[in-house]
């Protein structure tokens, strides 16, 4: 694969739910390896229906859609296993475990899968950790982390699996605008790592500086 090949590729999907409500409308789209692409739009627009289909939550309703090489429509168990290792998620409704600290928030989720030794997962959650700016905070109660450290933990928790792609659901919505450019800066440095990397926000005003690539949704069609 070269670094032009489209690493998410949308030809002409729909989706719609209960069949009545259209969230997407027919839109095309690709993006190359190692883009940042940020995806702006008013609430309901459509931005967490597309992540939800790049990670195959939901399915399209028509069109394809094809994720590093795979067509989601006929996807194999396998590969269906390849693209769950691959894409980090960060969503809204993120369910941090109040009842451990961050440092097991996150190996949670290496657990689970069971490929890794204790040391590989230890090395991984506190390389995630450190990436985040939670080093310090390892032992931490969930409760104790102010609205920016827990989204930091939530990322963590994505990027502890080392994934392709990583998407991040209006990851700065309930963040002060410090505290929300900080998040941005730290996708930033994920992409200058060379993760493939989506952030969805409602607020168009915190993207404008970061000159890259915005893609606008507006009553689940792509504007201007
Ligand atoms: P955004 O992330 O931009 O706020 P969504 O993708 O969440 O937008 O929603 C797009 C449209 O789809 C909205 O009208 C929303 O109410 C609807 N929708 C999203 N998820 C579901 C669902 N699971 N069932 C029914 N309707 C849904």
């Amino acid at each position: 694969m070269t670094p032009e090949t489209p690493i998410i590729q949308f030809d002409q999907v729909a989706k719609s739910y209960n069949s009545t409500i259209n969230a997407l409308n027919n839109i095309s789209f690709s993006i190359s390896k190692g883009e940042l692409v940020f995806l702006a739009g008013h609430s309901g627009a459509g931005k967490s229906t597309i992540l939800k289909l790049i990670a195959g939550i939901e399915l399209a309703t028509t069109g394809n859609i094809i994720i590093n090489g795979i067509n989601l429509a006929k996807i194999s168990q396998n590969q269906r296993t390849f693209i769950r290792q691959h894409v980090g998620i960060v969503f809204q409704d993120h369910k941090i475990l109040y009842d451990r600290n961050v440092f097991d928030n996150v190996r949670l989720g290496l657990d689970i899968t069971g490929l890794y030794s204790k040391e590989e997962t230890i090395e991984r959650v506190t390389h995630a950790l450190n990436a985040v700016g939670l080093a310090d905070k390892i032992k931490s109660r969930p409760q104790e982390l102010s609205g920016g450290e827990q989204q930091r933990l939530c990322i963590a928790r994505a990027v502890v699996h080392k994934p392709k792609i990583l998407l991040a659901d209006e990851p700065t919505a309930n963040l002060d605008r410090e505290n929300a450019l900080k998040i941005l800066e730290l996708f930033k440095a994920f992409h200058k790592a060379g993760v493939t990397i989506i952030v969805s926000a409602h607020d168009e005003s915190l993207l404008g500086d970061y000159g890259k690539r915005i893609l606008y949704l507006n009553n689940g069609q792509f504007r201007g």
